[in-house]
């Protein structure tokens, strides 16, 4: 049952405020995709890897990922938001894979243990799987500059990726929705009725935003 990852990387960065797409951005001398594609390419479990690039630089990246990849690797356009840039990374992946795991290229520094314990939840019968971690701080509804309502944070989590699914079912989803824009896949299968399964997430897979989050990328690098 083999496993194929899509990997999202079609963003703006506006946030991060390069003037580039976040994908491009050096992480300490390897751009922030570089690092991501090799976190997967380089797993044990992956069979294939698509990664969706931002438009205008789609030969580029593709040029790069096939000099890099030791799998079936394919460079799509991304789409205008997250949802539809995951839309056309599934239309290219072949019929093959059991399995496909979505990932945020912006989160580079993913571990190979959360791979590995996304795959073996499917592997156990999971139709979905996402990583989560607790939340630390209080929570509030705030509407302007007051505050509404404290939230009860005991029951929420904090939602990485990789997330994992059976491939049949995530196609089904996105399928049964084309209107639907999430920020996360999961959401998808859940409003087409898939139980998601969660397991422990890892804080090393945080998601690069801002500047702050691309020193404390630089500083984890350096310190390996
Ligand atoms: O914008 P955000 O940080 O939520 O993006 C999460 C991931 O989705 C990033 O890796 C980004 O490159 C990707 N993305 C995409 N296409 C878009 C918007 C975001 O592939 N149109």
């Amino acid at each position: 049952m083999s496993v194929a990852a899509v990997l999202v990387a079609a963003g703006s960065g506006e946030r991060l405020g390069y003037g580039m797409p976040k994908a491009l951005v050096s992480l300490a001398g390897r751009t922030i995709l570089d690092r991501a594609i090799e976190a997967f390419a380089g797993h044990p479990e992956l069979a294939e890897l698509v990664v969706a690039a931002p438009a205008g630089s789609v030969e580029t990246i593709a040029s790069t990922v096939a000099a890099g990849c030791r799998l079936p690797c394919a460079v799509v356009p991304g789409g205008a938001s997250r949802t539809e840039s995951v839309r056309r990374g599934l239309a290219a992946l072949g019929d093959r894979p059991e399995f496909v795991l979505v990932h945020d290229a912006a989160r580079p520094l993913v571990p190979a243990r959360l791979i590995s314990d996304v795959v073996a939840a499917l592997r156990n019968g999971a139709d979905a799987v996402i990583p989560v971690l607790p939340v630390a701080d209080t929570v509030k509804r705030v509407a302007d500059d007051l505050v509404l309502a404290t939230v009860d944070r005991t029951e929420l989590r904090r939602v990485q990726t990789p997330q994992g699914f059976r491939t049949a079912i995530l196609r089904a989803a996105y399928a049964a929705a084309p209107e639907l824009v999430a920020t996360d896949d999961a959401g998808v299968v859940e409003a087409h009725g898939v139980k998601v399964r969660t397991v422990a997430g890892d804080e090393a897979a945080f998601k690069i935003t801002t500047p702050y989050d691309l020193r404390l990328a630089e500083l984890l690098v350096s310190s390996r």
